[in-house]
């Protein structure tokens, strides 16, 4: 094996099978006060440790749950009355094959510092979500999935193992072939088994740092879907904006965007350093935005001049991170939607009643007026084996929704239609979701309680969002 070896992960042994016990120690325990996900509501006040070495992650006195970048939208990374097991300082990186482009690091690693570092060394995190800034701990937890879904699954399918340590600081292995039931409550079970302390990801081989992508503007839902569909449109990475304030004949208007990974032989010979595109810095967004800022009106005209930009370009070369993080450009970006904050909103649907449930609710927020500036939309290929995962195969809608008193009625409406239609909601991003809600989408729900019960009896691994949805109680 052709192994980089960068640093050594303290006493967290990566090989073998031999349960450990964490040494105790104990971090200083800080206040969090008025702590949120990336969607700013709700908001806890609790405590939490930041330890600098794997081994002070060893589970506190009463209940905890361990934090990554707190880009969950919701309350899937709060724990009040408990305490936050903070993982950011655990970002070092520990192995790197080039033969199998399996990488080893710890749970606190972001995206962000994988691809700085391995980019220009050829090789490309194998599943992404829409922001850079999220950790492999919390990509596991999460079991997210990026606009390659179709073809390559969710970020779990390309975890060989992880290490984690377990309510009694026990540190045990999981992959598919050990502790393999253990491996597949904790792909998607946001963090209730534990907390992930080091995991592998395989990278996928890249010619350069650019993608070439294309869009096509749609003008309904028919479309849409069919873009989506259609293996003659298919690419690596697919998905659909919608603009959901058309209604009418528009309705689910939109445009389909796709790409590749971009060869070098594509590239223009003025880019003379494939694999390390020029560094755009970032801009903080200044201010809260008041309340009514973002309105039916103003998302609308963003709307129109998205749809009039973005349907314009048809083909053309870009940097990944324009491809794939065109947020991460702008520092704070949930600021746009003031202090009260939005709620994220994401179903899938199968797909023999995809295209039905989407229209019905298209139809309700274009009828409703409630409008999103990110509404997107998505082909999922098969179900994978994590209990708890989100994706299944069918249709997946992701809206972004300003706070507002009557948004959760709304919602609850909206669940009915996914109900009804035998979808889901994604943990990662809810924030309100009702436990009836949540047992009629995640029929698997029994088993991951039976496993989280064997290794955690007393449920010290425990969030805002499991006592919410009664999960395992
Ligand atoms: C702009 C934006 C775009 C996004 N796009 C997508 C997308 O396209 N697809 C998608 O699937 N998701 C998407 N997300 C959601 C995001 O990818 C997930 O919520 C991800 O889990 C965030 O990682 P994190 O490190 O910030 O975790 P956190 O938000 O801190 O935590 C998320 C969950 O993981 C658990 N967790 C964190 N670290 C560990 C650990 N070490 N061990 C065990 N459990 C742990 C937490 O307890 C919590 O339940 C997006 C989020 C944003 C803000």
């Amino acid at each position: 094996m052709q192994a980089q070896r960068f640093q050594d992960s303290d006493d967290v042994s990566a090989s073998g099978y031999t349960p450990t016990r964490m040494q105790e120690a104990r971090p200083s325990v800080k206040k969090l006060e008025g702590l949120s996900g990336w969607g700013r509501y709700p908001t806890a006040d609790t405590a939490g440790i930041r330890p600098e070495k794997a081994r002070d992650l060893a589970p506190v006195e009463g209940r905890c749950l361990a934090r990554g970048l707190g880009r969950a939208y919701g309350d899937a990374a709060l724990l009040s009355m408990g305490t936050m097991l903070l993982t950011e300082r655990l970002n070092r990186f520990l192995d790197f094959d080039d033969q199998t482009g399996v990488l080893r690091a710890e749970a606190g690693t972001s995206l962000k510092d994988i691809l700085d570092a391995m980019v220009p060394q050829g090789w490309f995190v194998p599943v992404t979500p829409g922001t850079k800034h999220c950790t492999l701990g919390g990509c596991i937890a999460s079991d997210v999935h990026g606009k390659n879904h179709h073809r390559d699954g969710t970020f779990s399918a390309h975890v060989p193992r992880f290490s984690m340590v377990l309510a009694d600081g026990t540190i045990v292995q999981a992959s598919p072939i050990e502790n393999p039931e253990l491996f597949w409550a904790t792909c998607g079970g946001m963090g209730l088994t534990g907390v992930v302390t080091e995991a592998e990801l395989k990278l996928v081989p890249v010619e350069t740092a650019y993608m070439k992508v294309w869009h096509v503007r749609s003008q309904n839902l028919d479309k849409t879907v069919a873009l989506l569909t259609d293996p003659g449109y298919d690419a690596q990475y697919t998905v659909a904006w919608i603009d959901c304030l058309a209604g009418g004949s528009r309705l689910g208007r939109g445009i389909f965007m796709a790409g590749e990974h971009a060869k070098k032989s594509e590239l223009s010979l003025r880019i003379l350093n494939p694999l390390n595109p020029p560094a755009k810095g970032t801009k903080p967004f200044p201010v809260d935005l008041p309340g009514w800022a973002l309105n039916p009106m103003s998302i609308k005209s963003f709307n129109w001049l998205y749809n009039w930009i973005q349907g314009s370009r048809k083909e053309f070369i870009c940097s990944y991170d324009q491809f794939f993080y065109p947020l991460d450009g702008i520092h704070d970006w949930n600021r746009m939607y003031g202090k009260r904050g939005f709620l994220q909103y994401q179903f899938v649907l199968p797909m023999r009643t995809a295209f039905q449930g989407t229209k019905e609710i298209l139809e309700r927020l274009s009828k409703n007026r409630k409008a999103s500036f990110l509404a997107v939309l998505k082909r999922f290929g098969p179900q994978g084996q994590g209990m708890l995962s989100f994706p299944m195969e069918g249709l997946t809608l992701a809206l972004d929704i300003p706070f507002t008193e009557d948004l959760l009625p709304f919602l609850d409406g909206l669940d009915d239609i996914v109900m009804r239609h035998g979808g889901r909601i994604y943990l990662a991003k809810d924030a309100r979701m009702k436990p009836e809600a949540f047992r009629a989408g995640y029929p698997r729900i029994d088993e991951f309680c039976d496993i989280r019960k064997r290794y955690d009896p007393e449920g010290k691994f425990d969030s805002n969002l499991a006592s919410r949805l009664g999960l395992c109680r």
